[in-house]
């Protein structure tokens, strides 16, 4: 896959945010939190209606709440998921970590897409806890994404936090605005793959890679 020089300017930066980058960002959330709410009471008038009515008074306070927990990736930074979690160990076979749930939301039109993302790494000399890789993932789903980007983001942050052999990212999602608008394609999954290092290079780790990832799957269907 081809990304211009810009969108991979981008993704490197975020990949390397600083803790205090995503403070500064979390505090700038928090202050438009009333705006937000304004913003969602104005949204329910565009729609025709009436954001008065008893049902419907505390859902401009509600979405705006929701919204910011939905996004709140832009709030936290690998930087701060992998401080104290690399660990050196020996160990030079492939770890696999299968099934994490996603959550996301697409960019164009702002709806849910969600899934599984299976992340593996074969280690240089460096390991991080199983539960710090789910962690990495949710950093990048927590916003406004597309797919693919998050794929390259999710393979560029581990490779970039660990340094390992190489790095592979599977992610088979299901997006709400195919399910529900325009297609409705209800069972159309979308699957999105990067690989980086020895991944990329050797057929026969990548053809493990996804052995392992293909193996005993259930998904949501
Ligand atoms: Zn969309």
């Amino acid at each position: 896959m081809t990304t211009t020089p810009s969108r991979a300017r981008r993704r490197a930066e975020e990949i390397a945010a600083t803790h205090d980058e995503c403070a500064q960002l979390a505090e700038l959330r928090a202050d438009t939190v009333a705006q937000y709410t304004a913003l969602v009471r104005e949204q329910l008038r565009l729609l025709g209606e009436d954001p008065d009515r008893e049902g419907l008074q505390k859902t401009p306070e509600r979405v705006a709440e929701a919204m910011r927990w939905l996004t709140r990736g832009y709030e936290t930074c690998v930087a701060d998921v992998v401080n104290g979690a690399v660990f050196e160990e020996a160990h030079e076979s492939m770890i696999l970590v299968r099934d994490i749930e996603i959550y996301s939301m697409c960019e164009h039109h702002m709806l849910p897409f969600f899934g599984k993302a299976h992340v593996a790494y074969i280690p240089d000399g460096k390991i991080i806890g199983l539960s710090k890789v789910a962690r990495i993932v949710d950093v990048f789903a927590r916003r406004l994404q597309v797919q693919e980007r998050m794929t390259d983001q999710i393979a560029d942050a581990v490779m970039h936090a660990l340094e390992p052999h190489g790095v592979g990212v599977v992610i088979e999602a299901w997006h709400l605005c195919m399910m529900m608008r325009g297609v409705e394609k209800q069972n159309s999954k979308t699957v999105t793959s990067a690989v980086r290092g020895l991944f990329r290079e050797d057929q026969r780790t990548r053809e493990e890679f996804l052995m392992l990832v293909h193996g005993g799957h259930r998904g949501f269907e």
